[in-house]
């Protein structure tokens, strides 16, 4: 993909380091997500652009072969984090930030700006390393999301190393103190920004900010701790489950090194059935009855799912009647369910024979 990047800042080719400067701040202004209005998306790409165009080795490069040419094995190793990566905001002062006098725009508040987002997530970055959350889909039985059930499925993510349980020490070896930052996790280093030379803390990417390395690593992950495998998992679907509704299994997501596992989203599909309906916490059935049935009242047999019951039908139902039966719908609490409600449809017969022609002229003679 190749990005316009003079065109994203809205400078010509030929601009001065100065205009490009200026740009920038005027867009990361409008942009910043923070504010009302703002576009994460944008701001990115305008940050991305301002890296490049900003730094003479990227931009003559830049203006040889185009966005591609971080890509082209260049050196630029390690960049996850889009454009922020080896430019920091973080640590600049509105002391610092009047020390550069060379733009005219409102420089304390673009500070706060900064350094509230940049500040926040480089925080959050050192602080807790989490791997991604996954979500699947699983379809259960009508009468399962009633009740409840177990599924065990496979899935294919970065999970903790079995041999290491994820610590990445070869076993019988322990963890030492990391050399790279003496066991602080974490290395202060010079950085040059545009606002001068400021000090900044980063997480060691030895340790991860662990501050500890293994002894020996593990074979079977080479000493990461996690790696991609088929997993299988248990997952526990509570009764009176949903369709569509999510279930979620904390530290079942991806693992990650050095840091906790995300979690794991199943949605459920529930399978319709053939019988019965879900309204709240009742179940909802049909029931043919025959016209004499109706009439005189009679017993049914029903097969719920719990089993069968026999159900008493009074006479003289109307059409579309419900009868209730008490406790058989959806478990709302350990001892509390709904109900199973029976809606009544009564079949007349189609084609009468002679007899019962005659059956009912009588009836006719009493008025039914
Ligand atoms: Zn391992
Ligand atoms: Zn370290």
């Amino acid at each position: 993909m190749n990005k316009d990047y003079y065109n994203i800042l809205g400078v010509d080719k030929g601009a001065s380091k100065e205009d490009i400067k200026k740009a920038f701040y005027k867009l990361a202004h409008k942009y910043h997500p923070d504010k009302k209005g703002g576009n994460e998306a944008k701001f990115k790409q305008v940050n991305e652009a301002y890296q490049v165009l900003s730094d003479d080795g990227k931009r003559s490069k830049y203006d040889q072969f185009g966005s591609g040419f971080e890509n082209m094995g260049t050196g630029h190793g390690g960049s996850t984090q889009g454009g922020f990566e080896g430019f920091d905001f973080s640590g600049f002062s509105g002391r610092n930030g009047q020390a550069y006098g060379g733009a005219d725009f409102d420089f304390g508040n673009l500070n706060d700006i900064f350094s509230d987002f940049f500040g926040g997530g480089m925080r959050a970055r050192a602080e807790a390393r989490r791997g991604r959350d996954i979500s699947t889909e699983v379809q259960i039985s009508f009468s399962d999301s009633i009740f409840g059930t177990n599924r065990k499925i496979l899935i294919t993510k970065t999970s903790n190393c079995p041999a290491c349980n994820g610590s990445g020490a070869k076993p019988g070896f322990k963890m030492e103190t990391c050399k790279h930052c003496n066991g602080q996790g974490k290395i202060r280093e010079q950085k040059r920004t545009i606002f001068g030379t400021i000090a900044n803390t980063k997480i060691c990417e030895v340790c991860l900010g662990t501050g500890e390395v293994p002894g020996e690593i593990c074979d079977k992950c080479r000493g990461k701790g996690v790696f991609r495998r088929e997993e299988e998992v248990s997952i526990i679907i509570p009764s009176g489950i949903r369709d569509g509704e999510m279930v979620r299994m904390t530290g079942f997501g991806e693992a990650i090194s050095r840091g906790t596992a995300g979690d794991l989203y199943i949605k459920i599909n529930v399978a319709p059935h053939p019988v019965f309906k879900r309204e709240g916490n009742n179940l909802v059935m049909n029931l043919n009855l025959k016209l004499s049935d109706a009439l005189l009242g009679t017993k049914y047999p029903i097969q719920t799912l719990d089993g069968e019951i026999e159900v008493t039908i009074p006479e003289g139902v109307t059409i579309n009647e419900i009868l209730r039966v008490r406790g058989k719908g959806v478990p709302v609490s350990k001892n509390k369910r709904g109900d199973l409600l029976i809606k009544l449809n009564i079949k007349l017969p189609g084609k009468l024979s002679r007899q019962s022609r005659e059956l009912i002229e009588e009836l006719k003679k009493e008025g039914i």
